[in-house]
């Protein structure tokens, strides 16, 4: 999933619209629907995406529900940090 995609699917699960997406995960707003509209998209974007979506609990790779292990978070994907 691209950060394009993920943004498009955050913004669907929580509901947020452009402008609440931007303020809470950190981008500016013209670069947000810059991402929206072309794909285009730094690291850092990709970054505070990433991060975002763990703050709300999903897994910054595909997106799913974290799951909370003995002080891990993972995802049935793979994905895990301690
Ligand atoms: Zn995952």
């Amino acid at each position: 999933m691209n950060t394009q995609q993920k943004v498009r699917k955050i913004r669907v699960l929580t509901n947020m619209d452009i402008f609440t997406f931007a303020r809470n995960s950190r981008i500016d707003v013209v670069e947000l629907d810059r991402l929206l509209t072309s794909g285009e998209c730094s690291k850092r974007m990709e970054h505070d995406v990433n991060h975002f979506a763990t703050k709300l609990g999903l897994c910054p790779e595909c997106l799913e529900r974290l799951i909370h292990q003995g002080g891990c978070i993972s995802c049935l994907c793979g994905w895990s940090r301690c």
